[in-house]
């Protein structure tokens, strides 16, 4: 280019010249005295004009073929770059030559490969994100300073119950209904540090939630994000442990006042007292045994509670489980007149543990034999399924299970008649305890009951199949 442009003005520099050549020339032969003459003679002078116009002329059609040279090569770097923005990874050519253009246009071949790169790794980044998010169990969710989305994961619209795929820009308040998710992020918005709470979402059923918060700087100001941590189940057992300790105390309290009351009476003098001293003590010695009964239960189920068993499951040889139970219940039963028969279980054997299914049959037996009445009767019976499965059913002709109570029955101090029960020195803790030993070897336990004829206990565990 630049020679060309050279040319083009070397032509022109000619004609100029070649002008005051002339006028020079004319200016000495008319001699310097009269210089009007000379201009005169020299404007009227068709050679001065004609070598004037020739280099003029060559001049002006240089520029014309640069210009258009220039125009061309310059149109030519502008579709380059059309391409290359377009497909940076197109395979396209530019010409060099060796000038500026040349130079430009060296320069701008080395960026298609560094922005394909780029473009590449941008993407792979993308992809990238997108995996974590999508893999993510947490809710995460990015918001701007006007409590827009700028980002969210799956398992975020997941809790919020929308569809997946919120657009950016969605207005949170449109997803989410709980105003103390909106108000938290909206706090840290405001105060630019980061929070934690734990919130429940949706109605007082719905799922809790460890929400951590941080305030997010981006391009176009402020932001948050929140990470939500599903602590339901955490949650749950949290309550059901306060609950247990509330029940636990609550149970420990009525026999050990019993027990004090009862022996401040007997020192403040009751021992003297020959017609009621004996009583009182029986009523200590009832109460210690609750709290005897007590205890015993807990540890049960603090073992249970414990889980993971060293021992894998062995077989079990039902029958003997069975007769070794109703052996422990039968001094009770005399005493309330119960009759215990159980039918023939043959060689059945479950896969399992001996001392939980004893435990799960002794105190279900126990239950029959107490929730009676006199001459009443208990069977165990049992019997392989078809499919695959030991079923042990333990029925009673006792006072049966009122139905809005059936589902309850199984939990922790759960009672349809608390102060029978208490009566009959229960706990409330044996079913619970029957359903902890039978989930332990892989079983259910289930219930079906008539009001004033009976209950039926159904046990169904995994069988042993003999080689
Ligand atoms: P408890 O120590 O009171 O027996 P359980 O957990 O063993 O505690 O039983 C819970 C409640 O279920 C009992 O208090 C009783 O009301 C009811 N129940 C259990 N078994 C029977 C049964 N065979 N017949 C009638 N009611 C029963």
């Amino acid at each position: 280019m630049r020679s060309s442009v050279f040319s083009a003005l070397a032509w022109c520099t000619i004609g100029i010249v070649a002008l005051a050549l002339a006028l020079s020339t004319l200016l000495a032969a008319a001699g310097a005295a009269d210089p009007a003459r000379a201009a005169v003679a020299f404007l009227t002078n068709w050679r001065v004009w004609l070598t004037a116009a020739v280099a003029l002329g060559c001049g002006l059609i240089s520029i014309r073929v640069v210009a258009g040279s220039l125009a061309h090569r310059i149109s030519g770097l502008r579709q380059y770059s059309d391409r290359i923005l377009d497909d940076p990874a197109a395979d396209s050519q530019l010409l060099h030559a060796d000038d500026e253009l040349g130079v430009l246009g060296r320069s701008m071949s080395r960026v298609p490969p560094r922005v394909h790169e780029l473009v590449q790794r941008v993407s792979l980044e993308a992809q990238r994100r997108e995996a974590i998010l999508a893999g993510m169990v947490e809710a995460l969710l990015a918001v701007d300073q006007d409590l827009k989305v700028v980002l969210c994961n799956d398992a975020f619209a997941r809790v919020a119950g929308v569809p997946a795929g919120i657009a950016p820009g969605t207005p949170l308040v449109r997803i989410v209904r709980d105003p103390a998710l909106v108000d938290l992020l909206r706090d840290v918005l405001e105060h630019g540090g980061p929070a934690r709470r734990r919130l429940q979402l949706g109605s007082s059923e719905g799922p809790w939630f460890e929400v951590n918060v941080a305030p997010l700087a981006m391009p176009a100001g402020r932001g948050a994000i929140a990470l939500l941590h599903d602590i339901t189940e955490l949650e749950r057992l949290e309550r059901v442990r306060k609950d247990f300790v509330a029940n636990v105390s609550h149970e420990l309290r009525t026999p050990l006042t019993a027990i004090r009351g009862y022996a401040e009476t007997l020192l403040d003098g009751a021992l003297d007292d020959a017609e009621n001293r004996r009583r009182f003590v029986e009523v200590i010695e009832t109460h210690a045994i609750r709290l005897n009964n007590i205890a015993a239960d807990l540890l049960a189920l603090s073992e249970l509670d414990n889980g993971a068993l060293a021992e894998p499951p062995r077989p079990v040889l039902v029958q003997a489980a069975v007769e070794s139970a109703i052996r422990t219940v039968e001094p009770a039963a005399a005493e309330r007149h119960v009759h215990l028969a159980s039918g023939a279980c043959g060689d059945l054997e479950i896969l399992g543990y001996r001392m939980r299914l004893e435990q799960a049959l002794v105190n279900l037996i126990d239950n029959a034999v107490k929730f009676n009445r006199p001459e009443g009767e208990v069977r165990v019976e049992a019997e392989r399924t078809d499919t695959g499965h030991a079923r042990i059913v333990v029925s009673d002709t006792g006072i049966g299970i009122p139905s809005s109570d059936l589902p309850r029955v199984f939990e922790r101090f759960y009672r349809v008649d608390r102060a029978r029960s208490r009566e009959m020195g229960g706990t409330g803790l044996g079913l619970s305890i029957v359903r902890h030993a039978v989930e332990q070897m892989k079983g259910t336990v289930a219930v079906e009951s008539e009001l004033g004829k009976g209950s039926r206990f159904i046990i169904v565990l995994p069988a042993h199949h003999a080689a």
